[in-house]
């Protein structure tokens, strides 16, 4: 038996921010906005990941009002929703993620990213894929005004 999930994640950049992506520390003179680390792409795959179940979503688990989760590492959020995902009986199969990001480039961050979230997930390397594109320019994510985050995760019954 097998369930699929999709999420969709969009944060602001701003000057002197900093920017995480799928765990990692990115070098960039701008960052993300946000009540957390303000990382988008584990805030889609954590989206995905609860869609699949229709557990919600992350804003509805830890809300951004909530003291508790300011500034918090979202490895962290990612890690309570493998959890609730497990505690439910299913196991993540593979995932795969697409970031819309027009500056910095972040290809060199990809094999980096891949290892962070298949540790976390507590799956295969080959179990997760993270893609960057721009948006040649084009709209928010084209003028560098944010990033925008696809994912998609399909789960397995244990
Ligand atoms: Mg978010």
């Amino acid at each position: 038996m097998f369930r699929i999930g999709q999420g969709y994640d969009v944060h602001q950049l701003r000057e002197g921010l900093p920017m995480w992506l799928c765990g990692v520390r990115v070098e960039s003179p701008v960052g993300f906005v946000a009540h957390s680390d303000g990382d988008v792409a584990i805030h889609a795959l954590c989206d995905a990941l609860l869609g699949a179940l229709a557990l919600g979503d992350i804003g509805h688990l830890f809300p951004d009002t909530s003291a508790e989760f300011a500034g918090i590492d979202s490895k962290i959020l990612l890690a309570r929703v493998i959890e609730k995902v497990r505690a439910c009986g299913w196991d993540l199969v593979n995932a795969d993620i697409t970031i819309a990001l027009q500056a910095p480039k972040i290809a060199r961050y990809v094999p980096a990213m891949r290892e962070c979230l298949s540790s976390v997930c507590g799956v295969a390397l080959d179990a997760i894929s993270v893609k960057a594109t721009t948006t040649e320019r084009l709209g928010f994510v084209g003028r560098g005004e944010g990033c925008e985050v696809w994912a998609v995760a399909l789960l397995e019954r244990e």
